[in-house]
């Protein structure tokens, strides 16, 4: 039996009730592939605040670097809205994100058909929705300098940078490149080269290394006519890479395909790490009631079997439990809307339904 050790920060609000059910799912798949998954749990955000005095500690992100996959829950809450900026539940997110070096992060989209009907957008252009966005997290317009406010004859005026180098664009891009051979085999890469410099080095960029993928086919879009084509025709896409800011606007829109937050995983990469977590956050309105949709958190271990474990199989049998549960007609609070054969169910049936269904398909593998 394989052993991996992997780091889980459930946090705050939810997070520690929807990462419960993504670690149990987790291991439950990964058995049946002869790996054990062994857990370190450690205090994050608001809640390690409470014990230490900040949103994380140094040793807690020396073991995230150490073991290199963390699963992270939700972190903030009304308590701590007072606090000094880095001293918030938030601050500890964005030193995690930073001092593991994550450059690309994940997103994938995907319209689940028997939730097509949640969307505000017609159910014929969502239904069969399938995409990856792939953003990169690390450079471009929010990290640039110079970046300043200053004054002109009396009229104040700021600047901030968009800055991309070809290694920056480049190693991004291979992440889409790759992500697209599991998937479709085809990559959309988003910019403004009609007027930006920096989109030009960035399609520069990655044209040159589309030579290393043949078996990927590459086409180019302007990020303002990809934001009306995700709307009048999202499942032309597979996988799509973009900048931190066009990408920052293109997955919230995105995600609206969709129609709920509850749904949503996301996987940040970059070098040997992986940070996987839900898109929502620790929703203290329905905390602790037992009534939280685990689904985007569970779909995230999915992602942290395809990306840091390369274990496409059990990514597959995670993804394949979550249809089956929603296809059976059970919905959470969020995505209950009364429709005909659906049940309102809680975390913990949810947890059930799933472990049911991945240990049916161990089973029923095991016997094959
Ligand atoms: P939120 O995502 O926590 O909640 C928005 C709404 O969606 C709420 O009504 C909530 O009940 C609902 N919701 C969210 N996730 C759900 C789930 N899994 N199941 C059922 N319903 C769900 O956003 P917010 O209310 O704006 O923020 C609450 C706190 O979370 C704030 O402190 C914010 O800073 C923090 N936050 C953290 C992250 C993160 O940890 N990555 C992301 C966003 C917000």
């Amino acid at each position: 039996m394989k052993k991996i050790e992997i780091v889980a920060l459930p946090g705050d609000g939810i997070g520690p009730e929807v990462t419960e059910v993504a670690l149990k799912v987790l291991k439950a798949a990964c058995s049946h592939y002869d790996t054990e998954v062994n857990v370190i749990e450690l205090p994050f955000g608001g809640t390690c605040y409470e014990e230490f005095g900040s949103p994380v500690t140094d040793e807690i992100l020396n073991i995230c670097k150490e073991k290199h996959v963390v699963l992270l829950g939700a972190v903030g809450g009304p308590q701590w809205d007072d606090l000094s900026a880095d001293k918030r539940p938030e601050a500890g997110l964005l030193k995690l994100r930073k001092e593991l070096g994550v450059f690309a992060n994940l997103r994938p989209i995907q319209v689940y058909p028997e939730l097509a009907g949640a969307s505000t957008i017609k159910q014929e252009v969502i239904e069969g929705t399938d995409i990856l966005i792939v953003r990169e997290l690390t450079g471009g317009v929010y990290f640039g300098e110079p970046r300043f406010t200053s004054e002109e004859n009396g009229d104040p005026f700021s600047v901030d940078t968009m800055k991309y180098s070809r290694s920056e664009v480049q190693r991004v891009g291979r992440v889409a490149f790759e992500a697209a051979r599991l998937r479709g085999g085809r990559v959309c890469s988003v910019d403004k080269a009609n007027v930006l410099e920096s989109s030009r080095m960035w399609r520069k960029s990655i044209l040159e290394i589309a030579e290393d993928y043949p078996d990927v086919e590459l086409s180019h879009m302007l990020v303002d006519n990809c934001a009306m084509q995700i709307i009048r025709d999202p499942k032309q896409f597979d996988v799509m890479v973009t900048g931190n800011l066009f990408g920052d606007i293109l997955s919230d829109a995105a995600s609206m395909l969709t129609g709920s937050l509850g749904m949503l995983p996301s996987a940040s990469i970059g070098g040997d790490n992986g940070l996987y977590e839900p898109v929502h956050g620790s929703a203290p309105d329905i905390a602790g009631q037992g009534v939280a949709n685990p689904l985007a958190a569970v779909a995230s271990s999915a992602l942290l079997c395809r990306y840091s474990l390369k274990m496409e199989d059990a990514a597959l049998m995670i993804e394949d439990a979550i249809q089956s549960v929603l296809q059976k007609g059970f919905r959470t609070g969020d995505l209950y809307n009364d429709a005909p054969d659906t049940t309102l169910v809680g975390t913990k049936e949810i947890e059930k339904l799933l472990l049911d269904v991945v240990t049916e398909k161990v089973s029923s593998i095991s016997s094959r």
